[in-house]
């Protein structure tokens, strides 16, 4: 069994902006060079398949796959909100990017890999089941939800309970939206509070509805929050759901957009929370509570950061030698008692449902 791959295609590359912005091309291939120099790349690549528009049908609406298949394939610059652009090259970029996740997938679940990481883009989260989520104004430059297609996908491949760990600093409305109702996936997000950052949903209160109330756990970080207390709410209320949970795989929305570096964000954390989501991860897929893990790109948009974080998440899974390069961070007293009553608001509510001390 491989301890990570890494599922990578340059079609990634061809969902271009018509002018500037920060969800770009460079995003990817500071991932894929960085990973390149240190020799990492070869040994690990595996090459995705290309998702059909049925896949698509998985999670969304018809109407809305087939009215956004036939911009992709008319194949020139448009925007599909003030946000969210295509290209010439995403009609590959976009089916690409699923069929990472469902290649990954497939790995995870015939026990070929233990771990994936699927540096794909456009990216996903915000895409409900008709586009635009709950109340967003824009899909966030998201066209197709990528991991949730993947997590429906793991469902009928045969895996009984699938486990989404959001840590994008945008909630993923999308996701949380089309798993509301069910029990069958887990969606836990950690998140920049959203009275403070698009898309403006993620409230702690938002739990789940009929057989999914209790599946959906919401961590609202206040702006500034930094690796102390975003590693307390992975420690205290993360990982007990899941231990709690034992999902058949754990797939995780990957932004880096919480790091303090990221220019569209206001959270002040390093990648050694980073760290220790990946470390935290790997010692439960040890101790045997879930067969696989599967790292989706989401966000982040200082291609440093990128790279980095990248390269400490194919380390560990490795078991190579690596340092994280930052000092970690401690919240100014302040947001300290912010964010402990945060945690301790999603620990009561979310007692409910599961046994958190
Ligand atoms: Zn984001």
């Amino acid at each position: 069994m491989r301890k990570i791959v890494v599922i990578y295609d340059d079609a990634f590359l061809k969902h271009a902006p018509p002018r500037y912005h920060c969800e770009s091309p460079a995003r990817v291939r500071s991932i894929v060079e960085h990973l390149k120099e240190l020799g990492l790349l070869d040994k690990l690549l595996v090459k995705p398949r290309q998702a059909s528009v049925e896949d698509l049908y998985l999670v969304h609406d018809k109407n809305y796959v087939d009215i956004v298949m036939r911009l992709l394939e008319k194949g020139t610059h448009t925007y599909i909100d003030g946000d969210t652009y295509i290209s010439p090259g995403t009609r590959d970029a976009a089916l690409t990017a699923v069929g990472a996740v469902m290649t990954g997938v497939d790995l995870l679940l015939s026990g070929e890999a233990q771990c994936f990481f699927a540096p794909v883009r456009p990216p996903g989260h915000h895409a409900g089941v008709a586009g635009r989520a709950l109340t967003a104004p824009t899909q966030g430059f998201c066209i197709f939800n990528n991991i949730a297609i993947g997590a429906e996908y793991a469902l009928r491949r045969g895996a009984k309970k699938v486990a989404i760990v959001d840590i994008d600093a945008h909630h993923g409305n999308g996701t949380q939206e089309i798993f509301y109702t069910t029990d069958k996936v887990l969606y836990i997000s950690l998140h920049q509070d959203p009275l403070t950052l698009y898309p403006g949903t993620g409230f702690i209160h938002e739990v789940g509805e009929g057989a999914g109330e209790g599946f959906n756990v919401n961590i609202p970080m206040p702006p500034g929050s930094c690796d102390d207390v975003y590693i307390q709410a992975l420690e205290e209320i993360v990982m007990p759901i899941l231990e709690q949970y034992r999902p058949d795989i754990v797939l995780v929305s990957l932004g880096f957009d919480a790091h303090t570096n990221d220019p569209l964000t206001g959270l002040d954390i390093t990648l050694h929370t980073y760290e220790a989501l990946f470390l935290m991860l790997k010692r439960g897929l040890e101790k045997g509570l879930f067969r696989g893990v599967g790292y989706v790109l989401e966000g982040g948009y200082d291609t440093g950061v990128l790279a980095k974080g990248s390269e400490i998440l194919v380390k560990i899974m490795l078991g190579e030698d690596y340092s994280v390069g930052e000092k970690e961070t401690e919240s100014p007293q302040a947001i300290q008692q912010k964010a402990r009553r945060v945690l301790k608001e999603v620990r009561e509510v979310q007692s409910r449902y599961w046994n958190l001390k």
